[in-house]
This record gives C-alpha cells, structure tokens and sequence, in this order.
C-alpha cells in the first residue's frame, strides 16, 4: 500500500500522490513518456552534416523525458525524470535541446539520480555556468537561465529528476533559434566549453 485517501479519482495526484521512478533507469510506469529523436534536433548541433548522417542511419533516441499530465496551474509543481542516452554528434557530446521557461522567473531543481554530465546554463544577459552533474548531486537552475543536460559519458546513461512551477511553460524558440553561447565538446577526451560558431545575437 503506497498510500492512504478518503477517495481514489485524479485529485489524489494534486495531493499527495505517489509515482515510481526507477533510479537504475529513470523510467515510470505512472509517468507519460516523450522521446527525442537526432532528427528532431535539426540545425542544433555544431556539425550539421554530422547529425543529419547519423539520423539517416539508425536516427538514434537522443533523450526521453517521463512526467505526469498535470494541470499547469499557479502553485502546483511539475515533476518527472529525463534520461539521456550516451553520444556524440562530431566531437560533441549529446545534450537535450535546452529551454528557457515562458514565465522567465522560474527556478527548477535536477537532482542526478545515475551518470555523469554538465548542466550548462545562460541568461538572456549572456551569464553563463556549466555545473557538474554526478549521482547525488542537485543543480539548482536560477531564475531567468536557460537549462541544457549535456551527456558526458561514453557508455552511461545521465539521469536526472527535475522540479519547477507548473505553470511555468516552456520556450524552447529561443534556443533554437539562436543556440547557446557556448558548447561542450570533447578535446583530447576532456569534456572542453567552447564559444558556438552558429550563435546568433540578438
Ligand atoms: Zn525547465
């Protein structure tokens, strides 16, 4: 028995609901699952034409979120774990597509459950960190920063489980669009920050 109510219906979610998240895997069978593919992250990566090779050949799974579709209401959390497969694209290493969120002052907490990675983190002034993600280790995101996982593992998946407003919505547009000032790559097998050639001010 994982819990105790007057009633079971959907508003048991709203208040105090218990969901499984495998930490070996991060994966739920109470969540809902979204997956991205390397075709789906066109233009994204440094190496274009080496991202468009490797989407025609296998198009591998980049990274696959699970949540749970709650309201996205003032005062509620949002909640689920994001897991992202070992890889690179030319010398750099795979990462999810990063998002600043629609409500700019919104923090949000990721806590690595399995793996080794970065955080990289940016602010529309052009601040910019990339923290450390190990098992064990939370990495608060500040108001106001846009949020990316970068992978940098050769065999391991990087696991993490987040929490942020639930109406905080997200802008995934803007990164899109013009990128982050800076990459992560791998030179001379040492994960290695760089400035991104295809950033776009403004
Ligand atoms: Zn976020």
């Amino acid at each position: 028995m994982a819990s105790f109510n007057a009633s079971s219906n959907a508003l048991d979610f709203l208040r105090g609901c218990v969901v499984d998240f495998d930490p070996e895997t991060g994966l739920s069978k109470t969540a809902q699952t979204g997956k991205r593919r390397l075709s789906q992250m066109k233009g994204m990566f440094q190496d274009e034409a080496a991202r468009e090779e490797l989407s025609r050949h296998g198009d591998p799974v980049v990274y696959e979120f699970h949540s749970l579709p709650l309201p996205e209401t003032p005062g509620d959390l949002a909640f689920g774990c994001s897991i992202l497969n070992p890889g690179k694209v030319g010398d750099e290493y795979f990462f999810t597509k990063g998002h600043f969120h629609t409500i700019l002052d919104t923090g949000e907490v990721y806590y690595c459950l399995k793996g080794h990675g970065y955080m990289l983190l940016e602010d529309p002034q052009g601040d910019w960190s990339a923290q450390e993600l190990s098992p064990g280790k939370a990495v608060y995101v500040p108001k106001r920063y846009a949020h990316r996982s970068i992978n940098v593992s050769a065999t391991e998946q990087l696991i993490t489980f987040f929490v942020f407003r639930a109406d905080a919505g997200h802008d995934y547009g803007t990164i899109e669009t013009k990128g982050y000032r800076k990459l992560l790559v791998e030179k001379n097998g040492i994960p290695t920050i760089v400035d991104n050639p295809n950033w776009k001010r403004g």
